[in-house]
């Protein structure tokens, strides 16, 4: 398999002596180039954590994070800063726009900062495709929830970064802007052969990946290729415990025991 990430023995323990949490507890997990992966598992065993831990916005307590062959845990500031803006795009669940700047300018920034050009050719295709051509004089403030999340779509593309990390991108949205969101993730993977891990709690959110990686109490506990909607439901179920009749019940069982993420997740850029 050619990897694009990976993380290997990874460790992250919060706070110290009773307090201590145990976050992650050893994760191994590769992740594979040109294809969309999803992160799912119990509120509290590790998603945000691990995904935090590989795109470099957070440090591991032991353990080594390889993002595009460059060892993570390695390189000091200046180059994990470069590794983020060069490497990485995010999409976040609270889209992290910046409200002065117009969508344009959102969706170019990190490349802006980079002193890079803009590659006009690959802009206008990723805006041709997320529909946002005449949107992009807007502020976020004018912008529906779901245009705003396809801004952030084209910030994470624009770079053409080796890998994007999605945190609950749908996480905000009404089910349509969610399909019209995952369907652009999916869209990058198939027709553009990006790397997409997204974490999720919605298992038609992550029927749209390709493969699914568990996570419980900080340890991937199985993985799931292939997904669709029902299966997810089937595994999540197992975490839940409490069996659920309908597909909807469960949907909801599900999202009740992942309610407690935090709105915002960080660094936009
Ligand atoms: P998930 O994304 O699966 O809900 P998290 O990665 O957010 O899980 O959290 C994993 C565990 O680490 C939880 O027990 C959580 O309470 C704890 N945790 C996360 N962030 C912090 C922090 N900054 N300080 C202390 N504990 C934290």
């Amino acid at each position: 398999m050619d990897t694009v990430a990976s993380a290997w023995e990874l460790v992250k323990i919060y706070g110290k002596g009773e307090a201590e949490v145990h976050a992650l507890d050893g994760v191994s997990v590769d992740f594979e180039r040109g294809r969309f992966t999803a992160i799912m598992g119990p509120s509290g065993s590790g998603k945000s954590t691990l995904m935090h831990c590989m795109a470099a916005l957070d440090k591991p307590t032991s353990g080594t994070v390889v993002v595009d062959g460059t060892d993570v845990s390695r390189l000091g500031d200046r180059a994990l800063t470069k590794l983020r803006r060069d490497r990485v795009g995010f999409v976040f669940q609270a889209f992290n726009l910046v409200p002065t700047l117009t969508a344009a300018e959102n969706i170019t920034l990190p490349v802006d900062i980079a002193g890079r050009r803009v590659d006009r050719t690959w802009f206008d295709q990723v805006i041709g495709i997320l529909g946002l051509g005449d949107r992009l004089g807007h502020k976020p403030s004018e912008l529906s929830g779901g245009q705003q999340q396809r801004v952030a779509c084209a910030r994470a593309l624009v770079s053409r970064p080796s890998i994007v990390f999605a945190d609950e991108p749908t996480g905000n949205l009404d089910s349509r802007s969610a399909g019209e969101v995952l369907g652009f993730l999916r869209r990058s993977v198939d027709d553009f052969g990006q790397s997409v891990v997204m974490v999720t709690h919605d298992p038609s959110a992550a029927a749209y990946a390709d493969r699914i990686v568990f996570l419980a109490d900080g340890r991937v506990v199985d993985e799931m290729t292939e997904p669709t909607t029902e299966r997810v439901l089937d595994r999540m179920k197992r975490f839940d415990g409490t069996p659920a009749r309908h597909a909807t019940d469960a949907t909801h069982a599900t999202r009740a025991i992942d309610d407690s993420r935090p709105a915002s997740t960080g660094a936009g850029v």
